[in-house]
């Protein structure tokens, strides 16, 4: 079950070089369970990996990689108003959001291809188009690495914020994520607000529901997101900043144009993708890795790069931001 010298480059999406020292694939919760046991891989650092796509991972991986794969989707319950549908962790997020499209569990379909799977959206509350995870999450079934038992949050208990949850902060390498519920509407509601969803939507010359959200979602990450398979990224490489209405304003007597959008509570989040654009690093290389020609929120890999590669371009954006703004941006990916 455990293999040695794993090449991991293939296994994330940024492409990067890396070696796992020790990795095993789980399946079941006796394959975590024998792995607890076995007092050589118990004393090893445990990294979960599921599909690799929100990671800087190191040239090497030290203790053990398990690669989460734990399949299954069902419906599990339902009331008047909702569905109750469980999915395994290792499923592939996109395949299970169109599984609930086709059986008409609505609610997931602005969330539509953002890679990854199913165990890590609640790491870091994935959202997309006026949607975050937290707004259809029922509860979590993890296991816990420490006493092998399994425990289930419910959704306050996940503590969700902007791309933020509990474990991703104090449950981070404690909690292994193996199942997630969601509670979505019989009667749809439909998010058309944010981006150009509506418009593509009209564009086909279709009615709105979610199949179609679905696909105008899909059209429109298509034409603005390179595709890992054939230019290496992480998706969004930095965090939208959230700034008080006062520095805003500040900005804003400087640079009219600024794009923000209020967050609540007087606070605003500023377009990270803007900032970068305007500090002038939009198509800019630095060895083989890049801020994306097309949106500058996208760090890519030209080819061969590892992880000192990315951050270093990374610090130097952060940097430039920080001097032409005086606003911090953060790196969204994990870094191991
Ligand atoms: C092209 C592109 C577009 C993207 N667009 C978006 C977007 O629109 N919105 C968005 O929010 N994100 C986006 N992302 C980021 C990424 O898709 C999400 O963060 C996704 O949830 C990561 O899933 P993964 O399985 O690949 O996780 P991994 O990258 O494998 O892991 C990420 C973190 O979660 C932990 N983890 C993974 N599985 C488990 C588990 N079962 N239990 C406990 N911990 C676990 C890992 O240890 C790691 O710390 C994008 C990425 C790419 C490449």
């Amino acid at each position: 079950m455990i293999q040695t010298q794993v090449d991991l480059s293939h296994l994330n999406t940024l492409q990067l070089r890396s070696i796992a020292e020790h990795y095993a694939e789980v399946r079941s919760a006796e394959d975590v369970l024998s792995l607890l046991n076995d007092s050589e891989t118990k004393s090893m650092s445990w990294h979960l990996l599921g599909g690799g796509s929100n990671l800087v991972l190191p040239s090497v991986v030290s203790g053990l990689t398990v690669k989460i794969g734990n399949h299954g989707r069902s419906l599990v319950d339902e009331d008047k108003d909702f569905w109750f549908v469980k999915a395994q962790a290792g499923e592939v997020w996109d395949d299970f959001v169109q599984f609930t499209l086709q059986h008409g569990y609505w609610g997931l379909e602005n969330l539509s291809l953002i890679p990854g799977t199913v165990g890590a959206a609640p790491i870091q509350n994935i959202g997309a188009y006026g949607v975050e995870v937290k707004d259809y999450l029922w509860e979590v079934t993890c296991l816990d690495l420490r006493t092998g038992k399994s425990k289930v949050f419910t959704n306050a208990e996940c503590r969700f914020s902007y791309r933020d949850s509990f474990f991703k902060q104090e449950g981070a390498g404690r909690y292994l994520v193996w199942d997630v519920t969601f509670r979505l509407p019989k009667k749809n509601q439909l998010h058309l607000e944010y981006g150009d969803i509506k418009k593509e939507v009209e564009r086909r010359g279709l009615a709105a529901n979610p199949k179609t959200i679905s696909e105008a979602v899909i059209a429109i990450r298509q034409s603005k997101l390179p595709d890992p398979k054939v230019i290496g990224n992480a998706g969004s490489f930095f965090k939208n900043p959230i700034v008080s209405a006062e520095t805003r304003e500040k900005l804003l007597q400087t640079h009219p144009d600024l794009v923000s959008f209020p967050y609540g509570n007087g606070e605003f989040k500023l377009a990270a993708g803007w900032l970068i654009d305007r500090a002038g690093w939009k198509g800019k290389k630095l060895g083989p890795v890049g801020m994306y020609e097309k949106q500058a929120l996208v760090l890519v890999n030209h080819g061969g790069a590892n992880s000192e590669d990315v951050w270093s371009l990374a610090d130097q954006v952060v940097r430039d931001v920080e001097t032409k703004f005086g606003v911090t941006i953060e790196p969204e990916p994990i870094r191991w």
